[in-house]
């Protein structure tokens, strides 16, 4: 089962990455570096609901 997820800048709160992962191998909450463009640098991106 494939879930679709919403990474967003922890910075400025902006959505800018959405993602699919696979739920059984992933429980954790992800945070992935990804560069924003609000931001203009690469800042901590978390999964948000
Ligand atoms: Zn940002």
């Amino acid at each position: 089962m494939r879930e679709l997820i919403t990474l967003e800048c922890a910075i400025c709160k902006n959505r800018n990455y959405t993602t699919t992962r696979n739920k059984k191998k992933h429980q954790d909450k992800l945070v992935l570096s990804k560069y924003c463009a609000f931001c203009r640098k690469h800042t901590e991106h978390k999964e948000i609901k």
